[in-house]
């Protein structure tokens, strides 16, 4: 057994407010330089839509991951051969329409305008070639559902659904994707660098590019199948997620995680078995690479575990934090966070609780049958997007969510516990009322449990600041 620790992150996609406020610390903070206003590497999408850039879900165009060949494991894009037979031109690249074209307003056109018989107006220009546009295309232009009638057709998640239906007037869904570099444990990006600039970091997981050895070749950016390494049009280099690791080392959450309006956010630490990657990763079917992913995570209460990971170096503070991580929790232990889109094969360590819709009282309706069936967004395709199409761990992860507020509401509202609903899913009553803690009332120290990269100064800097300026 090879232990590994990594930060990794849950996103409960049952509160995303969609308001973007994640996505506005992280483009101030890392991508505010020249070359760098397309990028976003924390965006937010409306589902259903084609997301950011367009269409991205969608290998058939853009050839991201990894996908098995005569059961071996092959990067989707091809090998070095066919790296080297598209050197000059990369036709699995998205181009810069699908992103965005980015702009800004004529400001100034405002104040210095000349007396006039109308009122100036704030044009909107290129940020690459300063020129006048029209602006067709953005980060977020399905914000909310905007066009989604048009657009919602090449959503894939639709697969075995008749988007038609679901995006009638009435009978349209809607809910919030929040996205980052997933700092993948079987990366793509990583594996299709020719220069070997994408690394991933032995510490604690993190994906980044060196920035002195990267050449610009841009097989990192196809080769993502989340579309979250972008290319620096000045400085001829890629760039990505970075998972905040300045302030990560120092303790602290990622400022996406951090600036939360819905609290959705958890960062934690998770142990895995680095032995396991490529079984897990090749699993046979891509519904089993989800199931293989899952069994690859360790549990850090294993006084066998403890002793290896102790036995390979893992820091005692990376171990503590691995015990009250909130990640193994939702993701491992109560099985409700779920990976994007497994069957791209990267092993992705960014896990998302789906939504429950509409919020219901119980779990069965007056017939009887489980409310999971009637809600608005189909079981099917949250499935697509979740699980490669497997519905089981969907309905788990819903059924589970249901009885924990179920079994809530006996206790708070009618005053008289009813724990019944808890045991048809497999739950204690300590695991329902410490999820109830974990995704209603957290407090900042249970959402971000975060080891400091060094064990002598464990906490100071946090400790040093406290807790003030923080949301709590
Ligand atoms: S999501 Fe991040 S780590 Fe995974 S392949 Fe893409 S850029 Fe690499
Ligand atoms: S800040 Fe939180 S609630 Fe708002 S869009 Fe981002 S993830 Fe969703």
């Amino acid at each position: 057994m090879n232990i590994k620790a990594q930060y990794a992150m849950v996103l409960n996609l049952d509160k995303c407010l969609g308001c973007h406020t994640c996505s506005i610390p992280c483009k101030n903070v890392w991508t505010n330089r020249k070359g760098t206003e397309y990028m976003w590497f924390n965006n937010v999408e409306s589902k259903p839509g084609m997301g950011y850039p367009r269409k991205w879900e969608n290998q058939e165009i853009h050839k991201g991951g990894w996908r098995l060949k005569w059961g071996n494991l092959k990067l989707t894009a091809g090998g070095r051969t066919q790296k080297l037979l598209n050197i000059f031109h990369n036709p699995d690249l998205p181009v810069i329409d699908d992103y965005y074209e980015p702009w800004t307003y004529d400001y100034e056109n405002l104040i210095s305008s000349p007396r006039k018989n109308h009122q100036p107006s704030t044009r909107p220009k290129s940020l690459i070639t300063g020129e006048n546009m029209q602006i067709k295309w953005g980060p977020n232009w399905e914000d909310d559902l905007a066009g989604v009638s048009e657009t919602g057709r090449y959503d894939i998640n639709f697969r075995n659904l008749d988007y038609s239906i679901y995006l009638a007037f009435r009978n349209v869904f809607m809910f919030y994707l929040p996205r980052l570099c997933e700092h993948c444990l079987n990366p793509a990006c990583v594996a299709s660098c020719p220069s070997g600039a994408l690394y991933k970091r032995e510490e604690d997981g993190i994906v980044l590019v060196d920035q002195e050895r990267c050449r610009g070749w841009r097989y990192c950016v196809s080769g993502c199948p989340y579309k979250k390494v972008y290319f620096n049009w000045q400085t001829g280099r890629s760039e990505k997620c970075i998972f905040c690791y300045p302030r990560i080392e120092a303790g602290m959450p990622t400022l996406c995680a951090l600036s939360c309006v819905g609290r959705i956010r958890y960062v934690g630490v998770i142990l895995y078995d680095a032995n396991r990657i490529k079984e897990a990763a090749s699993a046979k079917t891509e519904q089993e690479v989800y199931p293989a992913h899952l069994d690859m995570i360790l549990d850090p209460k294993d006084p066998e575990i403890q002793k290896s990971a102790a036995g390979q170096g893992i820091p005692k503070n990376f171990m503590d934090a691995a015990l009250r991580s909130p990640v193994y929790m939702l993701a491992k232990e109560w099985k409700l966070a779920l990976p994007l889109h497994p069957e791209y094969r990267t092993l992705p360590m960014v896990w998302y609780i789906p939504p429950l819709s509409p919020i219901s009282e119980h779990t069965q309706d007056a017939e009887g049958l489980d409310v999971i069936d009637s809600m608005r967004i189909p079981i099917t395709y949250l499935a697509n997007l979740l699980t490669a199409g497997d519905e089981a761990p969907v309905r788990l992860a819903l059924k589970r969510l249901m009885a924990m507020r179920e079994y809530m509401r006996s206790v708070r509202i009618k005053k008289s516990p009813d724990d019944s609903v808890l045991e048809a899913v497999g739950l204690s009553v300590e695991s329902a009322v410490s999820m109830y803690e974990l995704l209603s009332i957290a407090k900042f120290e249970n959402r971000f449990v975060v080891p400091t990269k060094s064990e002598t100064d464990e906490n100071q800097l946090y400790t040093d600041q406290g807790e003030s300026g923080y949301p709590g």
